[in-house]
């Protein structure tokens, strides 16, 4: 079904096109008919499936001319959420005379203020700078029709729901509310009941399991080699581009200077930067300045790294919702990708955790020709060693052909 039978009017559908965007996406055909009937949505959704159209795209088509003050108002976890969705707003309504703004903290406020002073239909923030902007009496909620709280469960584990909360008692009680989220965890749901009313649930794919199209694999190691396994994965992948997930701040800038002293070209992204530090930062990534990100989880949502080939996890993630929403950076779009695991022995709980939590095992592998140093990982190749999980580890061959050889060449 085209874009055209979904009931978006023409200004809107020339900024689809221009967008590049031929068919929808499956969410997209579920959510713009609810959302254009007046319904407030829920869509559980992951990253990657194409929900920023979904409800972009509606709204931009019910809102008519230019008003001055804001009408729609999206709330995001991070200023690079913020930054990005704000920008396909501005794509697909650059047909309209809509106009959008973007607010969020860690830079002035005098391009925020202006751009509010003259008026905005639609206005993308993060909770606690528009809270700031909301006291000062820069804006006002009071015509708003629209509310999108997007990745709500990261706005959860990121301690905003009170602000949320503040916020959306500053809008009107006549409203659609539209809340979108990877998973509902009960303090959504009691969100949810507050603030939306009778809600449409669209679910796409399958709650919790990452996006299908990304290969998994752990690679176990001794905690001395996990630097150098690294180096040696990088060498042995043709990767386009990678993003490599560290735990802390810290072991973030270490291993970026790591791969920098290997030449690798390298940038990092994490919270101790400055927001202009940040923009260089995805700006060099995403234009291929950069092969290499090396960041924390502030990057692992949302963030549209389409070209991403590869994910490399240096630490395994400690929440098992982390490990999906960091892999929703490669295989996007449908694009193929690859999620690369480093393990050692006191990573086991975890990595049990996110298997159980995307309902599969991930294959071990270890690198052909590659000197292991010791770890009681890899007893449980030894023949005779006790059955039980996570099993013995050996390369499995997974739907849609994994790749387990040396390097190789991406499909483009
Ligand atoms: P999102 O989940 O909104 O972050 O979108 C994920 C990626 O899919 C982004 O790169 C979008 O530009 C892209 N995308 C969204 N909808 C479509 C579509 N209908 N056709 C092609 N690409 C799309």
């Amino acid at each position: 079904m085209p874009f055209k039978s979904l009931g978006l009017p023409e200004r809107i559908l020339q900024g689809v096109r221009a967008a590049g965007y031929t068919d929808p996406m499956p969410i997209q055909l579920r959510v713009i008919p609810l959302y254009l009937g007046g319904a407030d949505v829920i869509g559980c959704a992951q990253t990657g499936t194409g929900k920023t159209a979904a409800f972009a795209l509606p709204i931009l088509s019910l809102l008519g001319s230019h008003q001055p003050r804001p009408r729609v108002l999206v709330l995001e976890p991070t200023r690079e959420l913020a930054a990005q969705v704000e920008t396909a707003f501005r794509d697909f309504a650059r047909f309209t005379d809509l106009r959008v703004a973007v607010i969020y903290g860690g830079v002035g406020y005098g391009r925020q203020n202006q751009a509010l002073k003259e008026g905005v239909d639609i206005l993308v923030a993060t909770p606690g700078r528009l809270l700031d902007h909301l006291r000062q009496g820069n804006c006002r909620l009071d015509a708003v029709r629209h509310v999108i709280l997007d990745e709500a469960d990261r706005m959860l584990d990121m301690g905003f729901l009170p602000d949320v909360r503040r916020i959306l008692e500053k809008c009107p009680r006549e409203r659609q509310t539209s809340l979108f989220s990877a998973t509902i965890p009960p303090q959504i749901e009691s969100l949810i009941s507050w603030a939306m009313k009778k809600p449409q649930t669209v679910e796409i794919g399958v709650r919790r399991s990452p996006a299908e199209t990304v290969k998994h694999v752990i690679y176990p190691v001794a905690e001395s080699q996990k630097s150098d396994l690294l180096l040696e994965l990088l060498k042995r992948v043709n990767y386009d581009s990678v993003i490599v997930f560290c735990r802390t701040k810290d072991r973030a800038d270490r291993i970026a200077n790591l791969l920098k002293r290997h030449q690798h070209a390298v940038t990092v992204l994490h919270s101790n930067r400055t927001q202009s530090e940040r923009e260089l930062a995805l700006r060099g990534f995403r234009d291929g300045r950069f092969e290499v990100l090396v960041a924390t989880d502030i990057a692992a949502r949302g963030l549209d790294l389409v070209e991403v080939s590869h994910v490399v996890n240096f630490d395994v993630p400690q929440h098992p919702e982390d490990y999906v929403h960091r892999i929703g950076r490669t295989g996007r779009a449908m694009a193929a990708g690859d999620a690369f695991t480093l393990m050692v022995a006191e990573d086991a709980p975890h990595v049990f955790a996110i298997e159980r939590f995307i309902g599969q095992k991930i294959p071990r592998q270890k690198l052909d020709a590659y000197s292991y140093d010791y770890t009681a990982l890899f007893e449980q190749d030894r023949p005779g060693a006790p059955a039980g999980y996570p099993g013995k580890v050996r390369a499995v061959r997974l739907s849609g052909g994994y790749y387990c050889g040396p390097a190789r060449r991406r499909r483009r």
